[in-house]
């Protein structure tokens, strides 16, 4: 069994922004899973260096192209490596191996007589890098650079005949649904091929930066024509025929959904003139935008993935994107939405979890599980997760893939809740549950881990080793339930510290900067185990906590404790009723900033209705104190 895919390759005029880290972060949870599931896998990603943009930026710099591509391979590569991007293959296409692929897919389709000399004349957006016609352009511009005039072309090109595969791909299209997931981008694509194609150019005249055709080298080829081969020789396509035999065709190609039609169109019928098989699959992931806005450098809307990382590690951010975004469509970044996630599905469940084994572990066991029963409904859980989780990942729905093991989470701390271990040990006769409880939540949170080894490498390496079970990993063999032996716990700092951080402050940034800033463990693995009333963040979460400011006070007739208040609450103003007359007059309650409950139902109060609730301290004798704060805050800041 072996799986081979690829990522797009990136062009380098620029550091890679959270939408080219995304699509590296989820193809490389794709090639864990692959080998986990037990598949000889092969990834390949690799930098896009022959375009015009990456030329020119060079010599603005003064740099040699080349020497500009070391450069940028290098911030490519530390990127990768910071997000555990575990690629098997890092190829670029001013590498000769590349060039000796691409020359000689050229003159394979030359040879057919695929390519032939003509005219081009139209339109060229210089930053897509790419022909437009007429009707891809909106009021004359490309609708994905629109602030550029593209430039009008006339020049004396190669032509690849494309118009001729088009029977041939809508054949293809046809017996293997398959080949173009999810399902939207196949219906662009269909529509795009009922319509008809023509002929593309494949070669640019009177440039210098690029793999020049080997029948005319006057002429350098096109970047997109250049661009694609490399999937090909990336495993040998020219230069290694074992190699070839035993990679080509690609599994999968992962891209993103503007570049379809290249990799859907244009590829398949170029490896059909070079007689090659054509790839298994392209899946076209959607966009991460970054607080609603698509990610762009020269839009000013990007996040370096370098700055989260340094902040929180990979596996936050690599959680986030898979389990937040339903694969295939659009996402969106919001440091807000982020944290909340981190301290929801890390710092709280899943890092809790492993603390409190840990904890319980020490003081009921010495840190030693020894095994008893057979998992009862947990390992049922267990089991029915499992199943979910494969058949997800299998069809790349990984987001529900990472939901799914976060299920087994979920039922091993309801699992603590029920089962009380706390006082299961005060009794001595209750010593065997005891075992069978703590054992079977090491073994819930082993093959939690097991499962989301892909998404969070280093993180779950260090949760199966606090568990007891370094090693290997194989799908088959550890995401069942067992009790083969004793575990040995390990007791650890926090995995994930609350972030304590206020929502809108940016990271600080910088490669070095300590993980998460001085964070203190939520719910401390020495604290006694006496939890059965708490709410989970979850609960809290659901309670709307706002800043709002007093604009008018009365008094409510006929009631002695009652005032009516007019506030605002940043984005409306509303009518309150509080029980605070008792203490307060009037005069003193205008232009106070207070803090309220904003989501709470409407009630009537003496024919009034209230909309929220006012919090206030209740002391001594029930005299309300309302809540104020140290400082100046506006109306509609969230409080937690
Ligand atoms: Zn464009």
């Amino acid at each position: 069994m072996r799986f081979y895919l690829t990522t797009a390759i990136d062009y380098v005029n620029s550091r890679p922004h959270l939408g080219t880290a995304y699509e590296k972060i989820t193809a490389d949870v794709i090639a864990r899973y692959k080998r986990l599931a037990g598949f000889e896998t092969h990834l390949l990603m690799g930098n896009d260096e022959h375009s015009q943009n990456v030329y020119k930026r060079a010599l603005e710099r003064g740099m040699d192209p080349l020497a500009y591509c070391d450069q940028m391979e290098q911030e490519f590569r530390s990127v990768w490596k910071q997000l555990d991007i575990s690629f098997d293959d890092f190829i670029r296409t001013t590498q000769p191996r590349h060039r000796t692929a691409v020359q000689k897919l050229a003159q394979k389709a030359h040879d057919k007589g695929d390519i032939y000399e003509g005219f081009y004349e139209g339109w060229y957006c210089v930053s897509c890098e790419a022909f437009k016609q007429e009707k891809d352009l909106v009021d004359g511009k490309c609708p994905l650079h629109p602030t550029l005039t593209p430039e009008w072309i006339k020049e004396k090109n190669y032509f690849f005949r494309l118009s001729k595969y088009r029977d041939r791909l809508l054949a293809h299209f046809a017996e293997h649904p398959e080949f173009l997931e999810p399902d939207v981008r196949r219906n662009e694509i269909l529509k795009l091929l009922e319509a008809g194609l023509e002929d593309i150019s494949v070669s640019r005249a009177g440039q210098l930066w690029g793999i020049p055709l080997p029948f005319a080298p006057e002429n350098v080829i096109y970047v997109w024509f250049d661009a694609l081969i490399c999937y090909a020789a990336g495993v040998g396509y020219g230069t290694d025929d074992a190699l070839f035999n035993k990679w080509w065709p690609a599994d999968l190609h992962i891209i993103g959904k503007d570049i379809t039609r290249f990799h859907t169109v244009v590829w398949p019928a170029m490896l059909m003139s070079a007689e090659l098989p054509l790839p298994q699959q392209v899946y076209g992931h959607g966009w991460v935008n970054f607080g609603g806005q698509r990610m762009s450098k020269s839009l000013g809307t990007s996040l370096d993935p370098s700055d989260v990382a340094a902040k929180f590690g990979p596996d936050p951010l690599r959680l986030y994107l898979v389990k937040e975004i339903s694969y295939g469509g659009d996402g969106d970044f919001t440091w807000e939405r982020f944290e909340e996630r981190y301290n929801v599905d890390l710092a709280n469940n899943f890092g809790n979890l492993v603390s409190r084994l840990a904890a319980m572990a020490e003081k009921y066991r010495q840190c030693r599980l020894t095994p008893a029963g057979s998992g009862g409904r947990l390992a049922e859980i267990a089991g029915a997760t499992v199943k979910r989780y494969r058949a997800a990942m299998d069809r790349l729905a990984l987001h529900e893939g990472a939901a799914a093991a976060f299920q087994i989470i979920d039922a091993a701390n309801d699992y603590i809740a029920e089962q009380a271990p706390w006082k299961l040990a005060k009794d001595a006769a209750s010593a065997s549950r005891l075992d069978e409880v703590l054992f079977n939540v090491a073994e819930a949170i082993r093959i939690a881990a097991t499962l989301l080894t892909p998404v969070m490498p280093s993180s779950c390496a260090e949760i199966l080793r606090r568990v007891g079970a370094s090693g290997e990993l194989r799908l088959d063999r550890d995401a069942t339930w067992r009790a083969d032996g004793a575990r040995d716990i390990v007791k650890g700092a926090a995995l994930w510290p609350r972030s304590e951080d206020k929502v809108d402050e940016k990271p600080i940034g910088g490669a070095g900067e300590a993980a998460a800033p001085g964070a203190t463990q939520a719910v401390g693995a020495g604290a006694t185990p006496a939890e059965d009333n708490r709410i989970s963040i979850d609960d809290f979460m659901k309670v709307e906590l706002r800043v709002a400011k007093v604009l008018e006070a009365e008094p409510v007739p006929k009631s002695k404790k009652l005032m009516k208040l007019k506030i605002d609450v940043g984005t409306e103003q509303r009518t309150i009723v509080a029980g605070i007359a008792e203490a307060y007059q009037a005069e003193q309650l205008v232009g106070r900033t207070i803090a309220i409950v904003f989501n709470l139902k409407p009630a009537k109060l003496m024919g009034i209705e209230s909309n929220g609730m006012v919090l206030a301290a209740s002391v001594g004798d029930g005299k309300p104190v309302l809540v104020s704060f140290e400082q100046e805050v506006p109306p509609g800041a969230r409080v937690r």
